[in-house]
């Protein structure tokens, strides 16, 4: 109880930080100069504010001094880089797989948070993603070397080839290039087997995202949602229940 309450507080204290990360990075900030301000009056966060979780509350969303309305997405990314080492570790135990996971799971929240704001998944973090995620996975024993390898072409290939078929049957672009190198990505880190299981719960997830916001919205509702947030829950899901999943898949076929 003791351990997960400290990764949780540890987790948060991440948290934050990946609040900034998401977004200096795709404008091309310094991600540790200069320090937090305010968007609105530009005032400089202090630490008693900048504690996570627990400021927002504090201060009910609202900053300090000018009272401008801050973003639950602050919370939101605060609270997720909290529960992440939670549940790996309930998974996974302690350990170097857990930790990596852990990593992989921020980076993924990052990215998923850039593209619901911005539309685009960077390269700078999936193409080193890859190349990292060959030489690691092997080396962590999260899968061989060979299985990493084509976890990538698989991950990749899969969702490149939906993009050709999207396009040619809808005429209009539906999956972008961004995703491929993050299916890739992850694939390399995870393997063949759970990046495609990661691809089917996105899609699963998306296909009842898209439903959910037409019911809301109506038919006239423009279906052009990120698809990166929808692979980073696939990802999450298939690393905490993948095996679980499997093995039933297993026990079906056989
Ligand atoms: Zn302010």
């Amino acid at each position: 109880m003791l351990v997960a309450a400290s990764l949780f507080a540890m987790g948060a204290i991440f948290g934050s930080f990946l609040n900034v990360i998401i977004y200096r990075l795709p404008r091309g900030e310094s991600i540790v100069r200069p320090p937090s301000a305010c968007p609105e009056c530009g005032r400089r966060i202090t630490p008693r504010d900048n504690i996570p979780i627990v400021s927002y509350l504090m201060l009910r969303g609202r900053c300090r001094h000018c009272k401008a309305v801050i973003s639950s997405r602050y919370l939101v990314v605060e609270a997720l880089a909290g529960l992440v080492p939670v549940l790996l570790l309930w998974r996974y135990g302690l350990g170097r797989e857990a930790l990596v996971l852990c990593l992989l799971s921020y980076v993924l929240i990052v990215v998923s948070f850039i593209d619901l704001d911005l539309r685009i998944i960077p390269d700078r973090v999936t193409l080193p993603g890859i190349a990292i995620g060959l030489i690691l996975a092997p080396y962590l024993g999260l899968t061989t070397f060979g299985g990493s390898l084509l976890g990538a072409v698989v991950g990749g290939g899969a969702l490149y080839l939906i993009a050709i078929i999207g396009e040619a049957a809808f005429g209009k672009e539906s999956m972008g290039g961004g995703d491929i190198k993050l299916a890739a990505m992850l694939g390399a880190f995870l393997g063949w087997q759970t990046v495609l299981l990661l691809l089917f719960a996105a899609f699963l997830f998306g296909a009842l995202a898209g439903t959910v916001a037409v019911r809301a919205h109506g038919s006239d509702w423009d279906r052009s949602m990120p698809f990166g947030p929808f692979i980073a829950i696939g990802a999450f899901v298939a690393t905490i229940w993948g095996e679980t999943i499997l093995t039933w898949y297993g026990m079906l076929l056989s």
